[in-house]
């Protein structure tokens, strides 16, 4: 072999995962820039007083609230892999109350809301979303009710051409400024899984009330409200699916989250790894850059593969998914171990930065703090062994 064909380490080659096309790499450029011309700069007053609504006017403007939602709606009509694009170019702000804002509006809500909605429902809650005019909120938890989906309370009874609605809401990820909230119910308590619904329900319907305003170890860009539903009246027609099916409805939905929040993990751990990259060439201690410790080198190399590792198994899941494939078990082993991987390697980072990465200037404290959310928010890592764990029958 001559010495020009000896293959060399393509370390510095751009890389472009296959389920990614050029187009979704100019969406990313476009979101990215987007988030780090308009967004970022922002990110520490946000964490002060939460996000403001105008971000989600602003990106109802430029279109990437409904990047996969149908051109009739006012989406862009992209296909799944825009979506966690989205996802992980948000993560650019370091602000995970932000992109967690973001995601329940166009994750959480929007996909049943199309999979599921009427046309009549679709004109008049997903298009003003799509436009960022109207703002989602997902209530499924509640005070007593978390893992346990099917112990929840909050009860729907029908009246004449009316539901009304009695119970409470908790942790509920943009509570306090939505404008209607997607909301799981029981119809039937005696109708184990199949006594389930869900409605559409406009928050400023009477007897909605949004209760207190929750603080928390991090994500504070976002607001979390504890909500009381009294003697709330909808109309039939606000019933999202089919009555008795919302449980069903539901665990669809929170593959979409688990997937989602598993890609914007992965995304969080490679920006606190490259921030923390820069961070150790630079310092030094005992005469040296931090980065040519040994130890350190090998923290660096541990992170990067378990990132890598955690992208493959999130890609791989992702292209089922977006295939028409409902891979549940893939999809919570992504979720678990993305989540995982987030938490170990923002630790690992605060832990290089010394005393830097415990101050707030670096953004690394808020970094931790947020991403100790995503081993509990849309599962906790103990729902996840267990569903992965019965999916082999035990
Ligand atoms: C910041 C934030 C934002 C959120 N946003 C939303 C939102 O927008 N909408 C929404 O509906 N919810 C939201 N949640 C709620 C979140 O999904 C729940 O907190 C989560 O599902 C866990 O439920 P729980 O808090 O009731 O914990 P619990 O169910 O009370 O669990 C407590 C502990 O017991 C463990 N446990 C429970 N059951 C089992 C079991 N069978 N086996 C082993 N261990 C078990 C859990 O893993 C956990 O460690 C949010 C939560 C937070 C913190």
């Amino acid at each position: 072999m001559a010495t020009a064909d000896v293959l060399k380490p393509d370390h510095a080659a751009p890389r472009r995962h296959f389920i990614f096309t050029e187009e979704h790499e100019r969406l990313r450029e476009s979101i990215g820039s987007f988030v780090e011309r308009e967004l970022a700069p922002h990110a520490a007053e946000f964490e002060q007083s939460t996000f403001d609504d105008w971000v989600f006017q602003r990106m109802g403007e430029l279109g990437f609230l409904g990047l996969s939602m149908p051109e009739r709606y006012g989406g862009q009509g992209g296909d799944y892999f825009c979506n966690i694009v989205l996802s992980e170019e948000m993560a650019k702000a370091n602000c995970g109350g932000l992109a967690m804002g973001v995601a329940v509006h166009t994750d959480m809500v929007m996909p049943p809301l199309h999979s599921f909605g009427s046309e009549e429902q679709k004109q008049r809650f997903l298009v003003p979303a799509i436009r960022g005019e109207q703002i989602a909120c997902l209530g499924i938890t509640e005070p007593d009710a978390g893992s346990d989906v099917a112990g929840i309370k909050t009860r729907a009874v029908r009246d004449g051409d009316e539901y009304v609605i009695n119970g409470s809401k908790t942790y509920i990820t943009n509570g306090h400024r939505a404008h209607f909230i997607l909301l799981v119910t029981k119809t039937d308590p005696d109708a184990g899984y199949d006594g389930f619904s869900l409605f559409l329900v406009p928050m400023d319907t009477p007897g909605v009330i949004r209760e207190k305003r929750l603080e928390k170890l991090g994500m504070h860009a976002s607001d979390t409200a504890l909500l009381a539903f009294q003697d709330v009246r909808v109309p039939a027609e606000n019933l999202l699916g089919q009555e008795g099916k919302g449980f069903y409805h539901i665990m669809w939905e929170l593959q979409g989250e688990r997937l989602v929040s598993a890609c914007g993990c992965v995304a969080g751990a490679q920006r606190c790894f490259d921030q923390t990259l820069r961070y150790a060439q630079e310092r030094s201690a005992f005469g040296r850059k931090i980065a040519s410790f040994q130890t350190i080198r090998h923290k660096f190399a541990d992170m990067a593969t378990k990132i890598e590792a955690a992208r493959q198994m999130v890609y791989a899941t992702a292209w089922r998914f977006a295939a028409g494939e409902y891979p549940v078990r893939e999809i919570t082993m992504s979720k678990l171990f993305a989540s995982r991987v987030a938490c170990e390697v923002a630790d690992e980072c605060l832990q290089i930065h010394g005393g830097a990465g415990y101050m707030k200037e670096y953004g690394i404290e808020r970094a931790w703090r947020d991403m100790r959310l995503f081993r509990i928010g849309a599962g906790t890592d103990e729902i996840m062994l267990e569903v992965i764990g019965r999916s082999y029958g035990i």
